[in-house]
């Protein structure tokens, strides 16, 4: 390895912890963006960093250990959902402070509960979208 590479390592891992401040979600983020998230005024520097990433097996290495498991099960089941926030409501909501959104089969009907009544919704209250006449993730498929 020439000692180019070397700070190009450096740098790339310095400026990942910069704009993540050392979140692996953050990092995770960014890395699905392609680089793509960024402090203005540091575009430029976000693109040449993920460059790097792609080309140095050095650097996947040391990301592949920066993030851990759960979050790519998390980003892959979120992907089934029309939106992140209806993942939260399904998935992730807490009694207390959020929305919980449940799919149950009531005398063979599709219903969309919300906070368990059973409200029949149709559509998403963020983004819109059409609610499925199931889960949204089928048991198993995940
Ligand atoms: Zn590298
Ligand atoms: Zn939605």
């Amino acid at each position: 390895m020439t000692e180019a590479s070397i700070l190009q390592c450096n740098d790339f891992q310095a400026y990942v912890a910069d704009i993540t401040h050392g979140s692996s979600r953050a990092f995770g983020v960014w890395l699905q963006a392609k680089g793509g998230v960024y402090r203005p005024g540091r575009e430029e520097e976000s693109v040449v960093a993920y460059n790097h990433y792609l080309s140095c097996d050095i650097c996947k290495a040391w990301v592949h250990n920066q993030i851990p498991e759960d979050f790519w099960v998390r980003q892959r089941r979120m992907s089934y959902y029309c939106c992140p926030s209806m993942f939260v409501a399904t998935e992730e909501s807490d009694p207390i402070d959020s929305v919980q959104f449940t799919f149950a089969l009531i005398r063979d009907e599709p219903c969309w509960l919300i906070e368990g009544k059973q409200v029949y919704a149709r559509f998403c209250p963020w983004c819109g979208g059409s609610l499925p006449s199931a889960p949204f993730i089928k048991q198993n498929e995940v």
